[in-house]
């Protein structure tokens, strides 16, 4: 059938990435990378948060130019692809909705949720933590400042969470936090997140009043 042929050539190895990206810089795009090559991923998808009400309380920079600026970091990566599942639904976008949905879309995709040390620390007070390790697989990478804990703590945490993949990755001390901080003092960002990052940032005056 065509239609069988069509679905086979679609990604079946589906990583995601949720973020704020506010701005998106090289860890995260590093981090994209590393899973895509030791877990040997055909897509990794790059989720934006619109709302992420885990950050409610500090200002987040308009969706729109979050939306621009992981588009032109992505640009030119084969295997990254933007997403826009969490934009395109109303209401507060809850991660387990978002693995739901994209089964869901997809059909029977094996997806990988690849989150920073921090995130999966904070996992178990997000919404339904059971059921998002139900539907993905998780994989980690440390944070510098972040000790990973044994896996037998992290199962004590929340089942299912000592099982996550960890993730080779040389530390990369950057934060979004980070980057907004500098540019507020005026000083260059350039190395820590790509050229056409920096541009935007510039060109639209970002972060200068943060
Ligand atoms: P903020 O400082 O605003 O929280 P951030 O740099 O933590 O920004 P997020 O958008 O919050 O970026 O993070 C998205 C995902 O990327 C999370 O899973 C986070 O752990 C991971 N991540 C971000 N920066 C790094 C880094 N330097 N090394 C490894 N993982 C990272
Ligand atoms: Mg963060």
């Amino acid at each position: 059938m065509t239609h069988r042929r069509q679905h086979t050539s679609l990604p079946r190895r589906i990583g995601l990435l949720g973020g704020t990206f506010d701005p998106v810089h090289l860890a995260h795009l590093r981090l994209g990378e590393e899973a895509a090559e030791q877990l040997a991923l055909d897509r990794v998808l790059f989720v934006l948060a619109p709302h992420p009400w885990r950050k409610a309380g500090r200002a987040i920079t308009p969706v729109a130019d979050r939306l621009a600026m992981l588009e032109r970091a992505l640009a030119g990566n084969p295997r990254f692809a933007l997403s826009t599942v969490e934009i395109d639904r109303p209401g507060p976008t809850y991660t387990v909705e978002t693995l739901a949905a994209l089964h869901a879309e997809m059909g029977p995709v094996d997806l990988t949720f690849i989150l920073g040390a921090d995130a999966l620390l904070d996992l178990p007070n997000w919404h339904r933590p059971d059921e998002i390790v139900r539907l993905a697989r998780l994989a980690v990478v440390p944070r510098a400042g972040r000790r990973l804990p044994s896996r037998a703590e992290l199962e004590a945490r929340l089942p299912g969470l000592g099982a996550a993949i960890r993730l080779q990755m040389p530390r990369l001390a950057i934060s979004s936090t980070d980057i907004r901080r500098m540019v507020a003092q005026g000083r260059s960002i350039r190395y820590l997140v790509p050229d056409a990052v920096a541009a935007y940032i510039a060109e639209r005056g970002l972060y200068r009043g943060a």
